[in-house]
């Protein structure tokens, strides 16, 4: 690891204090528990000359959960999440979620919106300067190419490893979003734009493993909220290579609504695959019958339609996506049978 270099911190005490410092500091980075970006700026990955903390900030701090409404604000620590009973019993793929990430010291520390705004992660980019120097870098720092897809003509590939927003997208949660023109709420998933379609040029809105934020220059997440479907069960559970503080091979969430022994409502998404959390799209066409081969074959289907296999861990991409799908199927088989 190489010594960090000069930054100055800032710690506003109101979310208008936030919103003012971005502003006057453009090339300032929101600084949650620091347990990715620190890390990243000592790697010499990124080297943003102000940090603004958001820990201070009592308004980004609130959890409400009931059978009605979940609200989480953005400098709530994943510690906190895991451990509120009512988002326990009302919301338990979150709660699972934030268990399920790295170990207690970085759940203590680490952030929702920190969480949810994770950088994306490569075996080529998560590496140390001299590491990285030595291969000529890549795309997503300051080199040419893409070394997991050479031909990649531009696009980046890196994965998208939070554990909670699969999770929130299985609830179709939305979020409060701030920045030096104003406030707006937008769907989760909006945020979301790493597609990485090989033919098809970055944009604004069809982004890749570098470009896999929608947030506009100066924005912020200042809180993620969902409303509870009643009936609707779900469930997070995740691949690791070790059983504690580990990155996912991949994270599945899955709620579904059964009605006698009809499925009703089924809704899966991913993380650890993409340059993007995915929530599987198609899954309204295998529910309004039993939970039968159909289905499953029918999931694996759209798995393996959706879900990338590139080389961007030191896991396979193939068995990625074949654990990816056998998770699902799996946690699909238990919520439906649960009593
Ligand atoms: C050993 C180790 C293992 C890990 N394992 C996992 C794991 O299994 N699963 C997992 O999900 N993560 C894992 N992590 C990553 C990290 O600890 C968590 O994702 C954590 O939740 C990040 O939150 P943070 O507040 O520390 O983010 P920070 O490091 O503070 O920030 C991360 C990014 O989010 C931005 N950001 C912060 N807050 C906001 C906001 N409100 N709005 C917009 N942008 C914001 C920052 O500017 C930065 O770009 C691991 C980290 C380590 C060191
Ligand atoms: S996918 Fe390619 S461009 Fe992206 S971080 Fe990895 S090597 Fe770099």
């Amino acid at each position: 690891m190489d010594a960090l270099p000069q930054f100055e911190l800032l710690r506003p005490r109101s979310l208008d204090e936030v919103i003012a410092a971005r502003a006057a500091h453009p090339q300032s980075s929101l600084l949650g528990g620091g347990t990715d970006l620190v890390v990243n700026i000592r790697r010499g990955i990124v080297a943003p000359p102000v940090l603004i903390e958001t820990n201070g900030v009592a308004a980004l701090r609130a959890i409400k959960a009931d059978e009605r409404d979940l609200h989480i604000g953005a400098a709530t620590t994943l510690a906190e999440l895991a451990a509120a009973p009512e988002v326990e019993r009302h919301y338990p793929v979150v709660a699972q979620a934030a268990a399920h990430v790295a170990g207690p010291t970085q759940r203590n520390m680490g952030t929702v919106g920190g969480n949810l705004c994770l950088d994306t992660r490569c075996i080529f980019y998560n590496q140390s300067e001299w590491w990285r120097s030595a291969n000529n870098h890549c795309l997503k720092t300051t080199g040419t190419m893409c070394h997991v897809a050479p031909k990649s003509r531009g696009v980046c590939f890196a994965t998208f490893s939070g554990d909670l927003a699969p999770a929130l997208l299985a609830l179709d949660a939305e979020i409060d979003v701030a920045g030096p023109a104003g406030r707006r709420t937008m769907p989760l998933a909006d945020l979301y734009i790493g597609y990485a379609r090989q033919d098809e040029p970055v944009t604004e809105s069809n982004g890749d493993g570098k470009y896999f934020l929608s947030l506009q220059p100066g924005e912020f997440i200042t809180a993620v909220h969902a409303r509870n479907t009643p009936g609707l069960r779900s469930e997070y559970d995740k691949i690791r290579i070790r059983r504690s503080i580990e990155y996912p091979v991949t994270g599945v969430a899955v709620a579904l609504r059964r009605e006698g022994e009809t499925l009703l409502d089924l809704r899966v998404a991913f993380t650890g695959t993409n340059p993007r959390p995915v929530r599987l799209a198609g899954t309204a066409a295998l529910c309004g019958g039993p939970l039968d081969d159909r289905v499953f074959k029918g999931l694996d289907a759209l798995v393996r339609d959706q879900i990338m296999a590139m080389k961007t861990t030191f896991t396979p991409g193939h068995y990625r996506r074949r654990v990816a799908g056998v998770l699902a199927g799996r946690l699909v088989q238990q919520l439906f049978e649960q009593g």
